[in-house]
């Protein structure tokens, strides 16, 4: 889009020399994600308060400029690319964990934070912030919070909105709104925190976190298992919680899932069609107790080459298996398509068993993992977009998945957000009268639809 020169150059009397850019290769560093798609922005700044956010946006609220927030750009679902264009604004110099309030279990955070080093600062004061998804390393608090971003603690502990206190926001015209604050209760009014936690960066900008914490768990166990047939994974989830147990994980990963891993990380995987990997903390007698318990239940239901993992070295090996499914998998090479289903946790395996079916009919490469204990499925497609008719079998395959999902009462996504891969698919889950209830909350924060525009509601791929 054309940005007058004036503008620009208020724009860069906001941001100030050093944070504004629009050479084409510093933009290069801002216009891609985890989905590896490309939209060029035509600005981006780096601004170092929530005061400069509200007169950047007040500015292109008023010069019709569109404005993407931006994290750390491991998003699987294309939420920070711009894809009309404009101002991208980019947290990297507002990273400040400004407190950490050890008597209110409460830290107050800027949102360029990335992750794993939040995690570090409050283990250090023996605190437990659980939401920590697998991208940790890369992405940022704000970008968690604008996802609503989930983990393998969620089967315990919940998602990311179940720790989000309060926030400071600014919206599209640049007014700045407080939200909530260190109350663990707190129902005066509307419950605006919860609605901009998982917003996709489409409602406001979010410029300040306040979060719960936890105490830290005194201890954790970890165990892993391997299953011939897929289906029993359904049972062994089911005893787990029959035997009262609430896990802190079930992380499943399917055989091809496994077959990539033991290329990428170079090493050796009993031969089964899933891994299912437990982990329980808490107290240290309690723990023991429940590690043994999931043992007792791998055996009952038919599992093989299962463990209790020895130490907190074993267990991270475990981990590291699971964790590396994503790279293992891209490093594949080819065309990827990725989905984010959810079911019904009992419904999982089967669903697993039908995808694959629907896979061999459609003559297409798929592997399944993800976390087992929520019913949420990540699928990569494989495939060769040079081949039209491998691109168009991909595509049918792709909203077969959601089509099936959808018929076992699941959704389109569990954590990575709809904003442009799964925005084509809304409306095969949500009615009419849903749709038009989102578009008018969105136009209440944003009537002019200036914030991450093209996102969620009607992608339509300009370029
Ligand atoms: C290897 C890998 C592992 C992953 N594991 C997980 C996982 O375990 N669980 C999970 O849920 N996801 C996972 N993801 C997806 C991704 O990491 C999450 O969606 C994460 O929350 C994105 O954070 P980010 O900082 O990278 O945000 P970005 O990708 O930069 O942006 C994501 C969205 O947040 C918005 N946004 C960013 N900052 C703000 C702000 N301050 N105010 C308003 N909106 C904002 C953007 O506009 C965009 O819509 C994984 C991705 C990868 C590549």
């Amino acid at each position: 889009m054309v940005i007058k020169s004036e503008v620009l150059q208020k724009l860069k009397n906001i941001a100030g020399d050093g944070n504004f850019f629009t050479d084409k290769e510093t933009l290069q560093h801002f216009n891609y994600d985890a989905t590896e798609r490309r939209y060029m922005p035509d600005v981006v700044v780096t601004p170092k308060s929530t005061e400069e956010i509200s007169k950047i946006m007040e500015l292109c609220y008023q010069e019709n400029i569109p404005i993407t927030p931006q994290g750390g750009k491991t998003g699987l679902s294309g939420g920070c690319l711009p894809v009309k264009g404009g101002v991208i604004i980019s947290f990297k110099n507002m990273k400040n964990i400004l407190e950490i309030d050890d008597k209110n279990y409460t830290a107050t955070v800027e949102p360029g934070v990335v992750a794993a080093d939040f995690q570090k600062a409050i283990r250090d004061k023996g605190l437990f912030f659980p939401p920590d998804p697998s991208s940790t390393v890369e992405s940022t608090l704000g970008g968690n919070v604008a996802e609503n971003a989930g983990y393998t603690r969620a089967v315990k502990y919940g998602v990311t909105k179940d720790y989000i206190l309060g926030l400071e926001a600014v919206l599209p015209n640049g007014k700045v709104i407080h939200l909530g604050g260190k109350n663990i209760k707190d129902v005066t009014g509307y419950d605006l925190v919860r609605l901009l936690v998982g917003s996709e960066g489409t409602l406001a900008v979010i410029t300040k976190i306040i979060v719960k914490l936890l105490p830290l768990p005194e201890s954790r166990r970890t165990l892993i298992g391997y299953f011939d047939d897929m289906t029993i994974g359904a049972d062994f989830v089911v005893e787990i919680f029959k035997s009262g147990i609430i896990p802190t994980a079930i992380e499943f990963m399917d055989r091809m899932t496994m077959k990539a891993v033991e290329s990428y990380l170079n090493v050796e995987l009993p031969e089964a069609e899933a891994m299912i990997l437990v982990e329980v903390d808490g107290n240290k007698f309690a723990v023991d107790d429940e590690a043994e318990k999931i043992l007792k239940i791998y055996e009952k239901t038919g599992a093989k080459d299962f463990r209790l993992a020895i130490d907190q070295k074993e267990a991270d090996k475990f981990w590291i298996i699971r964790r590396e499914s994503l790279p293992s998998l891209k490093a594949k090479g080819g065309d990827q398509l990725e989905a984010d289903i959810v079911v019904p946790r009992y419904f999982l395996p089967a669903y697993v068993k039908n995808i694959h079916k629907l896979a061999d009919e459609y003559k297409c490469q798929v592997a399944a993992y993800g976390h087992a204990g929520d019913g949420n499925l990540h699928i990569t497609i494989i495939y060769h977009k040079s081949s039209f008719q491998d691109l168009v079998n991909a595509n049918e395959l792709f909203a077969r998945f959601y089509e099936e999902a959808i018929k076992l009462g699941g959704s389109l996504s569990g954590e990575h957000g709809i904003g442009i891969t799964a925005a084509p698919y809304l409306k095969m889950q949500l009615g009419e009268t849903e749709i038009e209830l989102l578009r008018s909350i969105k136009k209440a924060f944003d009537p002019k639809g200036l914030l991450n525009p093209g996102k969620i509601f009607d992608f339509k791929d300009e370029e």
